[in-house]
């Protein structure tokens, strides 16, 4: 929040703050998703099958690569806290920082859900939107968020003292442990910030703190994903329900969200452009896939002479057959 200033301004603190801002992660060269086939493909789409998810709990579904799956609100303005893993790798999963990095704070149609490293791929597309006429609001909120990780039980007691088990943390381990056959120590580590669901959301002009309010959600709503592999999706109704007051409690008003998966057939799909995993490799120690027990080389007082990328050359090689 950075309400004290006690450091002393420089004299030059003007000149320092008006320098331009550069985009961290340009998205000229990046990759893009053909939209123009994907909206061909969604013109045509049959319904395989339809979840449920009962407000203040989560369920996880399976989408198979090359199909839809669409989140609606249904009864009421409800938000929903989104995670998604690799169905074959469930360490690979939704990697919403990097999402946000490279997005921004709010997605919409056209923008990718990027999976943690090593794998650092789309694991989806999002292929429609009916909510992407919200844009920003003139409190800088918008909607679909990737910033806020999603509410817990560990936060909700640190600030106020309570044990609630309807967080959407929660929710989402109890449903990834149901689905999975995980015990709930295997699974709680591999719940993850979550793309959060038609959640109205930004950051405050002042403090620039998170804040949230009424979803403008409406029944009929939804928001759709096309798989680019194989995945397994949890989905939490969460405790806040339109987030307009608060959440990590029973006191907000709940509704239901109902999720669809389709199929299309069309053969627009037929050569849609599927990114592998990354293909980097990382440097590694000479050696280090064969002799497993060896012990990493210290550095000794000759190496601590050297320059970093002198001790690169000298105690490294790339390695591209991982
Ligand atoms: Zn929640």
């Amino acid at each position: 929040m950075k309400k004290q200033n006690l450091s002393n301004i420089p004299a030059d603190a003007a000149a320092r703050r008006e320098v331009p801002a550069v985009i961290c992660y340009p998205t000229t060269d990046l990759p893009h998703p053909d939209m123009v086939n994907l909206a061909r493909a969604r013109a045509n789409l049959t319904k395989i099958s339809e979840t449920i998810i009962p407000p203040r709990d989560a369920c996880c579904f399976d989408v198979q690569k090359g199909h839809f799956f669409r989140i609606n609100s249904i009864d009421g303005p409800q938000v929903g806290d989104l995670n998604i893993w690799s169905k074959t790798n469930l360490t690979e999963h939704f990697y919403a920082g990097k999402t946000r990095a490279i997005h921004g704070t709010h997605l919409s149609t056209g923008d990718r859900i990027w999976s943690s490293f090593p794998a650092m791929r789309p694991l989806a597309t999002i292929s429609y939107d009916t909510l992407d006429w919200y844009g920003w609001d003139d409190d800088g909120g918008s909607v679909h968020d990737v910033i806020g990780t999603r509410c817990d039980p560990y936060t909700a007691k640190l600030l106020n003292g309570v044990d609630y088990h309807h967080c959407c943390h929660s929710n989402l381990i109890r449903a990834l442990s149901a689905h999975c056959q995980l015990d709930f120590a295997k699974a709680e580590p591999l719940v993850h910030d979550v793309l959060n669901i038609f959640m109205c959301t930004g950051f405050t002009k002042d403090t620039h703190q998170y804040f949230m309010k009424a979803s403008p959600v409406r029944p009929g709503d939804f928001i759709e994903f096309f798989a680019e592999t194989d995945l397994i999706c949890g989905l939490s109704a969460c405790p806040g329900g339109d987030c307009s007051s608060e959440h990590s409690s029973d006191s907000a008003v709940c509704f239901p969200l109902l999720v669809e998966i389709f199929n299309s057939d069309n053969a627009a799909l037929d050569n849609f452009p599927y990114l592998p995993k990354s293909q980097y490799r990382h440097l590694r120690p000479e050696g280090s896939k064969l002799n497993k027990n060896k012990a990493t080389p210290r550095i000794s007082n000759e190496h601590s002479k050297l320059t970093p990328m002198a001790l690169i050359d000298r105690n490294y090689k790339y390695d591209f057959n991982d």
